[in-house]
């Protein structure tokens, strides 16, 4: 998606760690025109297949969430992140280590918010190894629900996630897929 890729190009900053910041658009302070944009690009890839709910987690995958639900005319359901060690008897629960905060959380959605049987979209604002997507993934297998796809904004191709994803036979769509960071510059990957 072009302008998601021109406003990397421009506002995006290199950190150490293979980290790249965009929080001037994205994650903490959040354009609602390119949010909604990328939201409706999302729903458009996605458009032969059926959509019941799109999952995220929490807190940076809810605007494009929100977007890309409100595109497709579904519900939007985002994991909680939480350290307790606590069994959720109403919850579903998954491992993830936390990519930029190097700690694993667990991540949980409450069963009443999401159903057996359902197709479900899974949104996120980044992929670096894939920790969170697989996680989603297994909240919505252990639902008894099919995932229908995965959505990402921005996908650190040169990183695990991408291969793991397609490996475990995810479809996988990216609106900006990064090939590499080196020398401080986002070098950008043409297709997937
Ligand atoms: P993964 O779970 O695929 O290893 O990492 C994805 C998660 O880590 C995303 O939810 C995102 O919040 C965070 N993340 C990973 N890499 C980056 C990055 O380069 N920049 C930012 N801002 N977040 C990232």
């Amino acid at each position: 998606m072009e302008e998601l890729k021109r406003r990397i190009r421009e506002e995006g900053i290199v950190l150490p760690g293979q980290v790249l910041k965009v929080d001037s658009f994205l994650n903490h302070q959040i354009d609602p025109m390119l949010s909604m944009a990328m939201g409706q690009e999302l729903a458009h890839r996605f458009s032969d297949v059926e959509i019941d709910r799109v999952l995220t987690v929490e807190a940076s995958g809810i605007a494009l969430g929100l977007a890309a639900a409100y595109a497709l005319h579904v519900p939007l359901v985002f994991a909680k992140k939480s350290q307790s060690v606590l069994m959720h008897e109403d919850a579903y629960v998954a491992d993830v280590y936390s990519y930029t905060k190097k700690v694993k959380n667990s991540i949980l959605v409450l069963k009443k918010f999401l159903p057996p049987d359902e197709s479900v979209l899974i949104v996120d604002d980044f992929l670096a190894n894939g920790e969170a997507s697989l996680g989603m993934a297994s909240l919505v297998h252990q639902a008894g629900s099919r995932v229908a796809g995965i959505g990402i904004a921005v996908d650190k191709a040169f990183q695990r996630g991408h291969d793991r994803l397609i490996q475990e036979g995810y479809r996988l769509e990216s609106l900006a897929v990064i090939a590499s960071l080196e020398g401080n510059r986002v070098h950008f990957r043409e297709s997937i």
